[in-house]
């Protein structure tokens, strides 16, 4: 008999990028820019780090367990009532809280392969099992998914765009897929990169929550530069929602997060310039890769992977010594890729440089 449940045991951790800290100490290294994690370049909003200072001093006290204010304030933001909205220590929470309202033990979850690996991680930390289904042409293959859904699956997790690959399904790609959505299947859309979408053909995944079983996360951890504040929501119809709530823990977003998240949807400066330089960034690294001869992935979010045409894991380790920290894509099945998150323009240059010298064969 173990101590530890079987199905801890059979989980492998999931590693996050490299801290900038940690790196600077292992290598001794001075300058070193995390392009790793798609957080945002430009720091948080100012709106958000002044709503932060001025929660201080409350503290003391517990946060809002009803997160009653910020409810009120995406609610008017996004044309709903603060009854569809369920907060999460980011999103990741949500996809925890999910889990555990609709999802019976006996039951499965369906994703893809090469996705974000919390929703399997997830799953089975909770003793639920996960189908999986291979990308097509790095891209959601939602034909297969659905043959895939039998009567044990409960939900149906698709990040759109998709992590690690930065693809899409469209709207008319999800429409169909919901038509077909047996009555007892939650689909969840996981929305970390709306921002940054510059196509016209993305679903309006709101128009969904209505009338039909879909839940779709959001989150202030990417456009909104708020990652290490821990805060994302859910969007589904009040119903749903009450069960999730019953399902979270009472305090699980914090004060200055739910402070700052409210400052944040005021500071479409921020967001804006957030979009401009991800874009701009995007072309310029684009136009880099095509003289370097190097296939990539075409992305709707702040992040390119990349074939780098030889051992993925080699070429991050290499460029890590030259204080470039990106991703090494080896935990997605997808050995001889890099994922870099676009960065400010002088860091986009830095990674370019870098890349070329490892791909030169350059050590440091
Ligand atoms: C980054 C990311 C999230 C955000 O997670 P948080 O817990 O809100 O920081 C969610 N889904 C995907 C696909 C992501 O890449």
């Amino acid at each position: 008999m173990s101590l530890v449940r079987k199905n801890i045991l059979k989980i492998a951790p999931y590693e996050a990028g490299k801290p900038i800290e940690e790196t600077k100490r292992q290598l001794g290294l001075r300058e070193v820019i995390k392009l790793a994690s798609n957080e945002n370049p430009l720091g948080s909003s100012g709106r958000a780090l002044k709503a932060i200072s001025k929660g201080l001093k409350g503290l003391n006290r517990y946060p809002d367990s009803s997160g009653f204010y910020l409810k009120r304030k995406l609610a008017r933001h996004l044309n709903l009532e603060p009854g569809n909205l369920v907060l999460g220590n980011g999103s990741d929470e949500l996809i925890d809280i999910l889990i555990k309202a609709f999802v019976e033990e006996d039951e499965s979850i369906v994703t893809s392969e090469a996705t974000f690996l919390e929703y399997k991680i997830i799953a089975s930390v909770n003793g639920r099992s996960v189908i999986t289904v291979p990308l097509k042409y790095f891209k959601y293959d939602l034909d297969a998914i659905r043959r895939k859904i039998d009567k044990k699956t409960k939900a149906v997790f698709i990040a759109n765009p998709n992590n690690p690959t930065g693809t899409y399904v469209t709207r008319q790609e999800v429409d169909e897929f919901i038509r077909e959505l047996p009555q007892d299947v939650l689909l969840v859309l996981d929305e970390a990169y709306d921002t940054f979408i510059d196509v016209n053909d993305f679903p309006n995944s709101l128009g969904y929550i209505r009338n039909k079983n879909v839940a779709v996360l959001k989150t202030f951890s990417k456009a909104y530069g708020l990652a290490g504040l821990r805060i994302g929501y859910c969007v589904v119809r009040p119903e749903l929602a009450s069960y999730m709530e019953i399902a979270r823990q009472p305090f699980n977003t914090n004060s200055l997060a739910q402070e700052a998240a409210i400052a944040a949807l005021d500071d479409r400066e921020f967001l804006k310039k957030t979009r401009k330089i991800v874009l701009e960034g995007k072309g310029f690294l684009y136009d880099q890769l095509k003289k370097l001869g190097l296939a990539y992935v075409p992305s709707v979010a702040n992040f390119i992977l990349i074939d780098v045409g030889r051992d993925g894991a080699a070429v991050f380790r290499e460029m890590l010594k030259f204080g470039v920290i990106v991703r090494d894509m080896r935990q997605y099945d997808l050995k001889n890729y890099i994922r870099v998150t676009i960065g400010l323009a002088k860091e986009n240059e830095r990674f370019i440089r870098v890349l070329k010298k490892v791909l030169r064969g350059d050590r440091r």
